[in-house]
């Protein structure tokens, strides 16, 4: 298992998150963590900041409830896996990005990411989930299995697409 994979999993049974949907708010406050929404005027989506007294999560206040939960998982990765620096800042672009498979980006951001989707779509939970709603139905259309799952685990469908297909639960489109 990739380090993403084995803190994620490790965070989650510490912090007694073991329902779905996760709540990375609940996680952050577990580990002590203020989070905190804001209106940003640029591109910012999220943020990360620490210093001697505390450290806070910040959010856009304005993005999908979806976005946000990635965003502060995302921002949690880079607390759980001791990322130097005592201030990171992640633009609406990142994102995006990392529904895409091969653009180079910061090695960090993409741990985060990974992270992140570890996090609130755990590998076990989201095999079991895929093999009750293939049990349920005798033929499973892509797009219905991608939008029910992103409901239940509550993040975007590119989320979800993305995690099923890098955990081999799902082919590319
Ligand atoms: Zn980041």
């Amino acid at each position: 298992m990739s380090l993403e994979e084995t803190r994620s999993s490790e965070l989650l049974a510490v912090a007694g998150e073991l329902s779905i949907p996760v709540d990375p708010r609940r996680i952050a406050t577990h580990l002590g963590l203020r989070v905190a929404e804001a209106a940003f005027n640029d591109e910012l989506s999220g943020l990360l900041v620490r210093d001697s007294e505390m450290t806070a999560i910040v959010v856009r206040e304005s993005e999908p409830e979806t976005r946000k939960r990635f965003t502060i998982a995302h921002e949690l990765g880079h607390f759980v896996l001791n990322h130097p620096g005592d201030l990171f800042v992640d633009t609406l672009t990142f994102n995006r990005r990392d529904n895409r498979v091969g653009i180079a980006i910061d090695p960090l951001e993409m741990q985060a990411n990974a992270f992140a989707a570890a996090l609130l779509m755990p590998a076990n939970a989201l095999r079991s989930a895929v093999a009750t709603l293939v049990e349920s139905k005798n033929v499973i259309d892509r797009t219905h299995l991608i939008d029910t799952l992103a409901r239940q685990f509550e993040v975007s469908t590119q989320a979800l697409e993305f995690r099923l297909i890098s955990l081999g639960f799902l082919s590319p489109a």
